[in-house]
């Protein structure tokens, strides 16, 4: 069967478009000092940044096309890029031919995924970002042991396809905190809650506590599902935003944590909040009589696209750039077991690091 690449259901930014638009923001005064604050950590976490580094790999040791099952992260410009060296980015493995190299996504799949690679005998690596597959294990020990799984997540996001999909007949999805107030369980002394890993933190606790105002047996997880690199992200920009008149999102309208730190920064002061993509979204009357202008990134976005932001608020005046720094982050993964090895047999360089922290 011939392979057929499926354009995937997010806004395409043509490259082309960002050098021919040109468009320069215009320097207005406002009554007070112009200035930026960058929010820190931002951008890439571990997860994506293995994910990322995956299937570079595969290009180099298997050579063109190497397939991707989704976006191997959520980020326009990442899947860009990686789809010009070779990359072919599918929907589905029945869309990858037999034999071929399939890299799963940092969001994670489900064992039917795993088994459908399989089936067409395709060579699978799986770039699912650890810290998902702590949950998908959860899921699985917890549906073993027959509790109910109260999944709070974003139906029809990857990652909670992929965590349903390890134990579905025992996973109920738990999107908002209202629908805590009517779920329905079978057994409510045998309930656990686990969580897609880029949420709100506050919105998953209120969630979380409505839950067990109506099951007051409800089990926590072991550890914490929504990750540190969602944690982090939101405790910088929660600093920034009570100081800032604007905040710019830098990150896709399909990720997830992105999405999020717009809503936290709203929230927790910023008199405005936008996500962009690219620098050249950014519109003038955003600008209006704004002096301190927030800047962050989802965890699935490259700094460049930061700093192409920055240069583009310094053309309007706001070249005064000071990061606000929460927390530092030292966390690596290691390469995927897949592609550990080069082709002479030796470990790969990026392949021996491991947890650092
Ligand atoms: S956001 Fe968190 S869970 Fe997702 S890839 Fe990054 S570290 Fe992993």
């Amino acid at each position: 069967m011939t392979s057929t690449a499926v354009p995937l259901p997010v806004p395409r930014v043509p490259r082309s478009r960002r050098a021919e638009a040109n468009v320069r923001l215009q320097d207005i005064p406002v009554d007070g000092h112009k200035r930026v604050l960058l929010a820190a950590p931002r951008g890439y976490c571990a997860g994506v940044d293995r994910a990322v580094v995956a299937v570079e790999k595969a290009l180099e040791r298997f050579g063109a096309p190497v397939y991707v099952r989704k976006q191997i992260v959520h980020n326009i410009h990442v899947v860009t890029e990686l789809e010009a060296k070779g990359a072919i980015f599918v929907d589905e493995v029945d869309e990858v031919p037999a034999g071929a190299h399939v890299v799963f996504s940092a969001h994670g799949v489900s064992p039917a995924v795993v088994d459908a690679a399989s089936d067409r005998g395709l060579n699978a690596i799986d770039a699912t970002c650890p810290l998902v597959t702590k949950v998908h294990r959860e899921a699985v020990r917890f549906a073993r042991d027959d509790y109910e799984i109260l999944l709070i997540g974003h139906e029809g996001h990857e990652e909670v396809e992929g965590t349903a999909g390890e134990a579905p007949e025992h996973v109920t999805i738990v999107n908002s905190p209202a629908e805590a107030d009517t779920v329905e369980v079978r057994d409510p002394s045998k309930v656990v809650w686990l969580s897609q890993t880029t949420l709100s933190v506050d919105e998953t606790m209120q969630t979380v506590e409505r839950l067990r105002a109506r099951f007051p047996e409800l089990h926590d997880p072991p550890s914490d599902d929504i990750c540190y690199a969602t944690q982090n992200r939101q405790v910088a920009i929660k600093k920034v935003a009570k100081d800032a008149d604007l905040v710019i999102v830098v990150g896709s309208a399909n990720s997830s944590n992105s999405v999020r730190l717009v809503e936290v920064a709203l929230e927790y002061g910023a008199a405005a909040a936008y996500r962009v993509d690219y620098a050249d979204e950014i519109r003038q009357e955003w600008l209006d009589g704004v002096e301190t202008v927030g800047v962050t990134s989802g965890a699935s976005v490259p700094e460049v696209l930061v700093h192409e932001v920055l240069a583009a608020l310094a053309d309007a005046g706001y070249g005064d750039v000071d990061e606000v720094r929460t927390a530092e982050e030292d966390l690596m993964f290691s390469l995927p077991k897949e592609l550990r090895q080069d082709a002479s047999g030796q470990r790969d360089a990026r392949g021996l690091g491991g947890r650092s922290r």
